[in-house]
This record gives structure tokens, C-alpha cells and sequence, in this order.
């Protein structure tokens, strides 16, 4: 089995979710449920051996625009949040964090040691991200607060506008061209994540944003839980171009699991196969190199192929790649020391 350190997950939506209905996110997430994606025992089961645990604040149930007799559809933007109902929100999702951490439910890890350490003890190794800066505020005044808790990474935007930037919407077929970049908060985010060492994600960016943190980082260029816009035209991909950015700075994709992001029509359907997760992996490594090639599920944050159908079957994808032609080694740069290669840069780390 290979150990999968993966890019990105929302199984801290779903607890706090659940939580507002009365369930207790600890017990939730050691005893396990039959409800979305992860929890200790089918993390375990599938090799799920930690990764990146989104602070997101809800838009409400993002519904998908039923597609016209084409198969094109264009979702409107979520509406913007503003900052202190978001920063309270945020508090309570990072809140659940702590208890499983303090419960051992899970680790929140801080630095690749720490990773290692929890992989090898066999728990859960947790990494805060923020997936969308509302909770931050224009002016930073939440971000050394966040970092000191253990914020690791962050995107700037989600696919909606905030004071930071724009991001894209899902639509099928788009470009990811679809706004402006960064606002002058937005290059100062970046700056003060390069000084803090907090990995900056270009999910959920348009491109025009891509560029605008491509040329003020430091950090290798990062898409969490993206996928290649060749072979799923949908807005939330990546385009040739910026693949070989990302490749030019030795930094990563994560494979998304999202249906409408892996097949060539972008539709949301579970029948999804195996092959079409195979075939963007292989596009991937093709245009970067095995170096720069990593997983970002989303589980709990998306419908994902009914194969894997959680995060117990998230061999099945090692599996299928291993009958690709892939080798243990590269393997494990895939399951997860891209992911630890890269933190470990945006995080200060000797190499
Ligand atoms: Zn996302």
C-alpha cells in the first residue's frame, strides 16, 4: 500500500456541518460514520495517511447549473462574504481541528518531521489550509493569529470575489481567463505568506490571478486540487501554459477526484471511470515530469468517481495507476513526497 499524503479535503465543513445539527465531530471522525467521505477507519483503510484540511466558509449548497442541450453550463459566482461573520465561522471549523487534535483523533502537523512522524505513528496527519481569505481581513490582522495556530497554506480566493482576488466559476467549457488577478491585498497576502512560510494554493484563482502570484512568490507554484484544462475544459483547470509554470518552478498539481473536473463532457456523475482519473495523471506527467504530480481528492468537498467511492477506496486510483505503467517509485512522488517536497520549500525548510 502507498502512503497518500493528499492536497486537499473538506472533511472539516462536514463535521462543523454536523456539528450545527448536534453531532459530536470527535466521535464523528474516530468512530466513523457512513456519511461523506473520510473519517479515522476508512482513511486508514485506503491509505489516507494525512493531508490538507480546509478552513472553508460555506456559500450555501453550490447547485451546478443544469447543462443546456450542448452540455455547457455556467454556474453564476457565489456571492461575496464579508470578513468578521467569515473570521467567526473560520474559528469555529479550526476549533474542530484542535479537538481531534487534543482528542488524538488526528495530528496537526506543522512541519514535514512533524508529517513523517504522524504517518509513521499511523495517525492522521492534519494540515490547516484556508481555502478562500475572507476570514482574514483586508488588512491581514487575522493571518499571524491563524499561522501561530498552524495555518500552513491558504488559497487567496475561492470561486468567489473577495478583497484579495477573483476566482473562476464553474462552468463548462470556460477559460480560466475569466477577471482580474490580485488587488494590491491580494500581492501583499502573498508577500507576507513567502515571509511567514504559508504555502499560497492557485485553486479557484482565474488566471489572470495565477500570473499576478506567479510573479511575486518566492514559493514553487502550487494547484492543490486542480486538473488539466485539455481534457476537462472547465474553468477550474489548467491550461498548457500553466502547467509549464508550474513545472518551471518545480511545484505541483494535485489531481482532483470532482467528476466535473476529470471527464472530457465536465459533468457531475459518479459513473465517472477510473481511466479518466488515469488520463489526467498521464497528461500531467507528460507536460511536468513525475516531479511535479500529486493527488488533491476533495473528499467531502465534491462527487467523486463511485469506484473510489470514499476514502477507503482511494487505492483503487494507486491501483489503476500502478496497471498504467507507473513503478513504486514513482508511486510514492505521486501519493505523497511531492506534497512533502513542496511544503517543506514554502515552509523555510532546509531540503
Ligand atoms: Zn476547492
Amino acid at each position: 500500500m502507498q502512503a497518500v499524503f493528499d492536497g486537499h479535503n473538506d472533511v472539516l465543513l462536514r463535521l462543523w456541518q454536523h456539528a450545527r445539527g448536534g453531532a459530536d465531530p470527535v466521535a464523528e471522525f474516530s468512530e466513523g460514520t457512513d456519511k461523506g467521505h473520510i473519517d479515522a477507519a476508512r482513511a486508514k483503510a485506503g491509505g489516507l495517511a494525512g493531508g490538507l484540511c480546509a478552513i472553508y466558509v460555506p456559500s450555501g449548497d453550490l447547485v451546478l447549473k443544469t447543462p443546456d442541450e450542448n452540455g455547457h453550463y455556467a454556474t453564476p459566482m457565489a456571492a461575496p462574504l464579508d470578513h468578521l461573520p467569515s473570521l467567526a465561522t473560520a474559528m469555529e471549523l479550526a476549533d474542530i481541528a484542535f479537538k481531534l487534535d487534543r482528542a488524538g483523533a488526528w495530528r496537526l502537523c506543522r512541519s514535514v518531521e512533524e508529517i513523517r512522524a504522524a504517518m509513521a505513528d499511523e495517525v492522521f496527519a492534519a494540515v490547516l489550509h484556508m481555502e478562500g481569505c475572507e476570514a482574514i481581513g483586508p488588512d491581514l490582522a487575522a493571518l499571524e493569529t491563524f499561522h501561530a495556530a498552524g495555518l500552513r497554506s491558504l488559497g487567496p480566493v475561492w470561486s468567489r470575489h473577495n478583497v484579495f482576488g477573483h476566482g473562476v466559476p464553474f462552468a463548462y467549457p470556460m477559460s480560466p481567463d475569466t477577471g482580474p488577478g490580485l488587488t494590491e491585498a491580494g500581492f501583499e497576502l502573498v508577500r507576507a505568506c513567502n515571509r511567514l512560510g504559508i504555502l499560497i494554493d492557485l485553486a479557484h484563482i482565474t488566471e489572470k490571478g495565477f500570473w499576478d502570484v506567479a510573479k511575486t512568490t518566492d514559493q514553487p507554484l502550487v494547484a492543490s486540487h486542480s486538473n488539466v484544462h485539455a481534457l476537462t475544459p472547465v474553468a477550474r483547470n489548467l491550461t498548457d501554459r500553466q502547467l509549464d509554470a508550474i513545472r518551471e518552478s518545480r511545484g505541483l498539481v494535485g489531481l482532483n477526484y470532482a467528476t466535473t473536473m476529470l471527464r472530457p463532457d465536465g459533468q457531475e456523475n459518479a459513473a465517472t471511470q477510473l481511466s479518466d482519473m488515469v488520463r489526467h495523471v498521464a497528461y500531467l506527467v507528460e507536460r511536468m515530469g513525475i516531479d511535479c504530480v500529486a493527488l488533491g481528492s476533495d473528499f467531502d468537498g465534491a462527487t467523486i468517481p463511485e469506484e473510489i467511492a470514499d476514502a477507503a477506496g482511494n487505492q483503487k486510483l494507486v491501483a489503476a495507476l500502478e496497471d498504467a505503467g507507473y513503478g513504486d517509485a514513482e508511486l510514492a512522488k505521486i501519493c505523497r513526497e511531492n506534497w512533502l517536497r513542496v511544503l517543506g520549500q514554502a515552509w523555510h525548510e532546509p531540503a
